[in-house]
């Protein structure tokens, strides 16, 4: 149990949606002390984004939340394309799988209220609660260089005033009814009740409009689009047959997607080409409403029928506009995620996976470096990757958002150019395919040892076999968010006596007090605090044995493993052919949110040290 207690936090993060919740969540998991408050009086109750890509279901199962989220979300396995047929009406044109090769082979819907609970839920067990409603009112950072360039645990260089609003009583809160244990209260100017929150580090998690971003005078670069959307939830009544798959509809009346939700729901968008955008770059939206949004759906769907006889869950109406802030963070001190640092249209259902997934970048990153186990150079890498993937979304987006805003005319080839982005971006859109670029964190120098790996993006999954019951285990479940580096030691065929003899000099290595291992974890903490190694052999089920693997590299029975279809189910054989690795072998160094972080010849620990050495104290 880690809230934060009294008016000294670890981190203070500003807004609970998607981004903030995560972060919250990610940090206390880790043991850090921390404080999230939201402006608003209750949480959104319906409505938002919907759309987890397969990569966010892995890292939600790497937290252990995978199980609770696929029992309430809707799976989304094949999608359809419909065009306007030459005789009237419109006719499917494909038929096609989601998602390929991945663990999860489906892209899932629920209502962001749902996500946020799964959050609040995960958090609650760590006994941190949001504290709503609560805003900022200032936010300064000390001036003092030296306090800021050092990040001892007695150091809390940013000072934020924060205030209940509407609050006579002082303690209002949302419906989790808890405050943390936040004091320090003052009173103030407009009778509402202030206190002060002195903090390590704040995180700016508050949406789009983002009070944090402006309070430390960071601008959002990028324009609005002309093209505006609606969206509408309701439970559907109709006699089209592909309601319970994505669909993208393109018709000479207009274009509409359609998403199947959980208990029954629809999600339908269409584009509202004809609206006048002010020079505000803000529509009016008296002019809209459910009705009209699925009076345009049902053009659309001619000759099939919809209509929404329980009525409308959510609707909205907005433009798209697509801009990155100009920096994610100052002095490393005050940072932005989610919406407060990037934009885009939510058509490829991207905006709160990309919001979760700053969250878990900089999670980690946060806790290494209030441990003092890094330098605090770490948290540059924060920006570093996670501005270059919001650029490459906004690229992605503005390719996307106008063919898919693109009303087809006769002849011409946007259908077909939109079905070729689809599959083009399959592996971006999925989450598989973010690409880290080289950095500290990320050393691509040794790729063609495993030629089937990208260095820089999320291993990928496969089978293994735990020597011990020869039980089956997908690899990324050995691969927990727990905050540990894990080294995955691939010897090739470990029973052969040369393969053998080179894990023995990996094991004598590991064991010297200058490598790596030794010399990276701090002392009094577990010896695998930092590292976990897994060994992985070549092996078949007869011939493994756990004695051949040096004890050093079997500090527990569980952690020894081999790539051989197993005698039961007829599963595996398959990992070193798919990660391109050799019967010479590799060690493969897995960042603690799943990345790839380097690659090396079992006989080159030296190098894995000087990575380490690179960011690590
Ligand atoms: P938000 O969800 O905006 O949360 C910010 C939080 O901060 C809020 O709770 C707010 O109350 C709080 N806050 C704001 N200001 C303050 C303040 N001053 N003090 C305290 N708290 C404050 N994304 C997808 O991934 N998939 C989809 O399918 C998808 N569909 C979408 C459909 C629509 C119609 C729209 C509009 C968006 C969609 N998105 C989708 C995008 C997604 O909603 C956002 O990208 C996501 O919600 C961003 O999460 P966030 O936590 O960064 O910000």
């Amino acid at each position: 149990i880690n809230p934060a207690r009294g008016s000294h936090v670890d981190v203070l993060i500003i807004g609970a949606g998607p981004a903030g919740s995560f972060l919250a969540f990610a940090l206390c998991r880790a043991g850090m002390r921390v404080k999230i408050v939201d402006k608003r009086e209750v949480k959104i109750p319906t409505g938002h984004a919907d759309g987890i890509q397969p990569r966010m279901i892995e890292v939600f199962q790497s937290y252990g939340l995978a199980e609770r989220f696929l029992k309430e979300a809707a799976q989304i396995r094949v999608k359809a394309y419909y065009v306007s047929a030459p005789e009237g009406g419109i006719v499917r044109t494909i038929l096609e799988p989601t998602v390929d090769g991945s663990r999860y082979p489906f892209e899932a819907t629920l209502a962001q209220s749902g996500i946020e609970d799964l959050l609040r839920n995960a958090m609650a067990e760590h006994g941190v609660y949001v504290e709503q409603p609560k805003v900022p009112v200032s936010l300064s950072l000390s001036d003092d260089e030296t306090e800021l360039q050092t990040h001892s645990s007695k150091v809390y260089p940013v000072k934020v005033v924060l205030e209940r609003p509407n609050d006579s009583v002082g303690v209002k809160n949302g419906r989790n009814g808890h405050t943390n244990g936040a004091t320090a209260v003052l009173g103030s100017a407009n009778g509402a009740v202030q206190e002060v929150v002195r903090a390590k580090y704040v995180v700016g998690a508050d949406g789009a409009h983002s009070w944090v971003r402006s309070a430390v005078g960071i601008d959002m670069v990028g324009e609005s689009t002309k093209f505006v959307w609606g969206v509408v939830d309701f439970v559907p009544e109709s006699d089209f047959p592909d309601l319970r798959i994505s669909c993208a509809i393109h018709t000479k009346y207009g274009n509409c997607m359609i998403v199947p939700r959980e208990k029954d729901l629809i999600r339908v968008y269409v584009h509202l080409g004809d609206v006048e955008v002010g020079d505000s770059g803000r529509i009016d939206r008296s002019q809209f409403g459910p009705d009209e949004i699925l009076r345009v759906a049902q053009k659309c769907f001619y000759p099939y029928k919809l209509s929404a006889p329980q009525g409308f869950d959510w609707w909205t109406v907005y433009i798209v506009g697509q801009r990155v802030a100009s920096s994610f963070s100052v002095k490393n001190r005050v940072f932005i995620i989610g919406d407060a640092c990037h934009t885009h249209s939510p058509k490829a259902g991207q905006g709160m996976n990309a919001s979760m997934s700053d969250a878990h970048n900089l999670a980690w990153k946060l806790a290494y470096v209030m441990r003092q186990w890094a330098l605090p150079t770490l948290l540059d890498t924060y920006e570093l990757e996670r501005r270059k993937f919001a650029q490459d979304l906004i690229d992605f987006d503005k390719m996307f958002a106008t063919l898919y805003s693109n009303t087809p005319k006769p002849g011409d080839k946007d259908h077909e150019r939109f079905v070729e982005a689809c599959n083009a971006y399959g592996a971006f859109i999925s989450g598989h395919g973010v690409q880290y670029e080289a950095s500290t964190i990320t050393n691509i120098a040794h790729s063609p040892l495993a030629s089937g790996i990208v260095i820089g993006q999320r291993i990928p999954p496969g089978t293994v076999v735990q020597v011990a019951n020869f039980r089956p285990y997908e690899l990324h479940d050995l691969l927990p968010s727990d905050t540990r580096f894990k080294v995955l030691i691939l010897p090739g065929d470990a029973s052969k006596p040369k393969q053998k003899a080179k894990l023995d000099a990996v094991a004598a290595e590991l064991d010297r007090p200058e490598g790596f291992l030794k010399r990276f974890t701090p002392a009094g903490v577990p010896v695998d605090a930092v590292f976990d190694t897994i060994t992985i052999s070549h092996t078949t089920c007869a011939a493994a044995n756990t004695l051949t693997i040096p004890s050093r590299l079997q500090p527990h029975w569980s952690k020894v493993f081999i790539d051989a279809e197993t005698l039961c189910e007829r599963v595996g054989g398959n990992l070193y052919a798919s990660y391109g690795v050799s019967d010479a072998g590799a060690i493969i160094v897995c960042r603690p949110d799943g990345y790839v972080g380097m690659v090396a010849a079992l006989d080159d620990l030296a190098a894995i040290g000087r990575y380490f050495a690179n960011f690590l104290q």
